[in-house]
């Protein structure tokens, strides 16, 4: 069963104060943080939590799955789509969300591009980068980020906030430090560069939020944390000792 409001506002307190406290000791406004809530797999009911505390936005990682949960929910709230992308289905993202995370090909900008135009629209996008240099993990290479920020920038109907990423999963905080300095570092890089601010810094989720603070993040994307642990996806099973192959 789903958690009940009062058990999501009492952990919602608590990511916000682990938030303020990592400014604390970062020395940061906690004003240039903001959560955004990962209510992917979870009920629509997450949504509505998220609007009632007073979340600007949430997250999810998989087109069909936030169309159909916009569908069902009432609350005035912002969609952004966190997981990857097929170029195919560019148009129905640029259709249901207010902001891409994951854009991180040059196909991809363009895709997204003509579909936010043939609605009339600009569309907010971050450029998805793989800081840690992840085998596992979807995004540019650092290397190849100055051309797709030229080419996004050129684009009429996107507009690049910042960057955002993923840190490998690994048990020493050290990866995740790392991944979050190199992220930060090529932002200045890039904006030294080409003049564009690329104000959005999205990295940090539960296990890393407050390294993520202190090397400057300014959206944390927290779902575990907020609503507690996801259910596998369909068809995943993981092989006991105790049961026959
Ligand atoms: C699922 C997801 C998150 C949230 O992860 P938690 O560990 O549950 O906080 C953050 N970012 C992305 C891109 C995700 O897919």
């Amino acid at each position: 069963m789903f958690i009940n409001y009062e058990t999501f506002r009492r952990q919602a307190d608590a990511v916000r104060e682990k938030i303020a406290e990592a400014c604390r000791q970062a020395r940061r406004n906690p004003s240039e943080v903001r959560l955004l809530a990962v209510t992917k797999t979870h009920p629509p009911a997450a949504v509505e939590y998220a609007a009632r505390y007073g979340l600007e936005a949430v997250g999810e990682n998989r087109v069909q799955e936030a169309v159909s949960k916009r569908a069902q929910c009432t609350a005035a709230i912002r969609w952004e789509l966190i997981g990857h992308l097929q170029s195919n289905k560019a148009a129905l993202a640029a259709a249901h969300f207010d902001r891409v995370q994951s854009v991180d090909c040059l196909k991809l900008l363009t895709h997204l591009d003509r579909a936010a135009g043939e609605l009339g629209r600009r569309l907010p996008v971050l450029l998805q980068i793989n800081a840690g240099h992840d085998p596992d993990k979807f995004g540019a290479e650092p290397a190849e980020t100055t051309g797709l920020l030229e080419a996004a920038l050129a684009l009429p109907h996107l507009q690049v906030d910042g960057l955002m990423t993923i840190a490998p999963l690994s048990d020493n905080p050290a990866v995740a430090q790392r991944t979050f300095v190199a992220l930060r570092t090529l932002r200045d890089e890039l904006t030294a560069r080409t003049g564009a601010p690329l104000r959005e810094l999205s990295m940090g989720m539960t296990g890393d939020l407050a390294i993520a603070v202190a090397e400057g993040s300014t959206l944390v994307r927290v779902g575990t944390a907020l609503f507690g642990t996801r259910e596998q996806p369909p068809g995943f099973r993981v092989a006991s000792p105790a049961e026959p192959p």
